[in-house]
């Protein structure tokens, strides 16, 4: 199959090696599970149940919220013990709304939606298997966790012709998309066919990168019978896993920065979440667990574990033999996109694909020193950046300067960071930047609606003072004209009146 020139990225050590030839093994529940209501993009789900409520595995626990959200699901039965802030995976230490749960042991299923068996053509229609989707709360498991429905959904406002299945996983460290393509291929494939169906596109395009030719060989076997669906060996180069650079990739279609690959045509699915698809259409079954690579030379036992959502970190760690006394950090994710945990009792989430523990030797951060103008950052960009330039405007406190040359389309890759000789944080940099530079706009539109509120308070105020004295002008006319026609009677002889009667 034809591929295209992606720009920049970077050549990694990819230490796949720890895990990628661990199946995946499935983690028993753990006594305790705290869910997070908020786990995607979007608004936070709203909770539908109390403390002291008994759940079902599967039961529905958070409804999605306005907009953009995902419902969230039971993922053990047993009782709420408590619906309160917790630990979020998220560096900042902020808390969450959760739902914790206290196992009762027995992992008893609530009542599931009716599993659709039927081969293809599905007995439904498009939107019906989008609202199961929605309905299942699965979102993006690739990482971004953007609601799956939604993109579905894409198909009735842009012209959407192709879907693009992420399985490239250039993240290093991380197998569980690997494992996954292994040892699952033929659901991951049913989970692709039935989102072509719920899109309705003419072609399928399964991506996979160059280093994993068991999951290639795997893939292509489960998909053969389907040849609207071709599986492509892309390159293996960070950050081909981002979806329009995957997508540029397979298709030449290049995605402007400040638009999604739908409105050049595509839709790009991971195939974990394909994988999710399947489970939700064939079983019924809601999002409650992910494959998660657990890895790093600071853990004792490196693997791939499919775990129940809200399992904490401290409970999968030590169901891989605990932590050596070396590590040093602790990264939900991969080592260059992935966050550091702020501790080891947040919990895994839909997008947590992996937990490393890094010890000093493999994060290999060396004291910053300054910029040799080599340029090498530039020709890692895979976004067409400057980071040098931004960084150095970031740092003279220049937001707006480093705004105007496109800090805001840097997608957060970490490659510039990576290549540095001089081991300057410029990813770190540009997060920062775009986190200040996102709460001043979110300042400006704030500031903007209140100016607009009290315009159209004055106004209100002045067409109502208008409305007043217009009134009270009228009756006061009404008032003169009363008293002029009293006065006229008066002055009327009593023998005219007799006459006018
Ligand atoms: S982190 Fe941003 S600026 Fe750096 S290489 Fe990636 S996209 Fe470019
Ligand atoms: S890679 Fe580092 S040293 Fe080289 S130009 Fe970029 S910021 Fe400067």
């Amino acid at each position: 199959m034809k591929l295209f020139q992606v720009r920049g990225g970077v050549k990694l050590s990819y230490r796949k090696e720890l895990s990628s030839e661990n199946p995946i093994v499935l983690m028993p529940t753990p006594k305790q599970v705290c869910i997070p209501l908020q786990q995607h993009v979007g608004s936070p789900a709203e909770p539908t149940v109390q403390v002291g409520q008994w759940v079902g595995k599967g039961q529905l626990i958070g409804r999605a919220g306005r907009g953009i959200s995902a419902n969230v699901h039971a993922s053990t039965s047993g009782k709420v013990i408590a619906v309160e802030d917790r630990t979020a995976p998220h560096p900042s230490g902020l808390t969450q709304l959760s739902v914790v749960i206290e196992s009762d042991g027995e992992d008893r299923w609530a009542e599931l939606a009716q599993p659709i068996t039927a081969d293809f053509p599905l007995p439904a229609t498009p939107k019906e298997l989008s609202d199961r989707v929605a309905a299942a709360g699965i979102v993006g498991l690739g990482g971004a966790a953007f609601p799956s429905a939604v993109k579905l959904d894409m198909r009735y406002k842009h012209s959407i012709d192709t879907l693009v299945i992420n399985g490239a996983e250039c993240e290093p460290y991380i197998t569980c998309d690997d494992r996954l393509m292994r040892e699952a291929a033929n659901e991951v494939v049913d989970g692709v066919r039935i989102m072509a169906y719920a899109l309705a596109v003419e072609q399928v395009i399964i991506a996979i990168e160059g280093n994993k030719p068991k999951a290639l060989k795997a893939m292509r076997e489960a998909a053969k019978a389907d040849n609207s669906i071709r599986v492509a060996t892309v390159p293996t180069r960070f950050p081909m896993g981002s979806a329009q650079h995957l997508l540029l990739a397979v298709t030449g279609r290049e995605t402007p920065a400040d638009k999604r690959t739908a409105e050049v045509g595509a839709v790009v699915h991971n195939v974990a979440t394909a994988r999710a698809v399947s489970r939700a259409i064939r079983r019924g079954e809601p999002l409650i667990s992910r494959v998660v690579t657990v890895s790093g030379h600071g853990v004792r036992e490196p693997a791939n574990v499919e775990v129940p959502l809200g399992t904490s970190v401290e409970d999968l760690l030590s169901y891989c033999g605990g932590l050596r006394p070396v590590p040093t950090l602790l990264i939900g994710g991969g080592p260059m996109m992935g966050t550091p945990l702020p501790s080891v009792h947040a919990p895994v989430v839909k997008g947590t694909c992996g937990v490393l523990a890094l010890t000093a030797a493999e994060i290999n951060e060396g004291p910053e020193s300054p910029c040799i103008r080599c340029g090498k950052c530039v020709s890692a960009c895979p976004a067409g950046l400057v980071p040098v330039e931004m960084a150095q405007l970031i740092k003279r406190g220049d937001l707006q300067g480093a705004k105007a040359i496109g800090s805001q389309d840097c997608i957060a890759c970490g490659s510039c960071s990576f290549i540095c000789p001089s081991h300057i944080p410029l990813a770190h940099y540009f997060s920062f930047a775009n986190g200040k530079l996102n709460a001043l706009d979110r300042d400006a539109r704030r500031q903007d609606r209140i100016r607009s509120l009290v315009q159209a308070r004055n106004e209100r105020t002045a067409r109502e003072a208008e409305a007043k004295k217009a009134a009270a002008a009228a009756r006061k006319a009404a008032k003169a004209a009363a008293a002029a026609s009293q006065a006229n009677a008066a002055d009327t002889p009593v023998s005219q009146l007799e006459e006018s009667t």
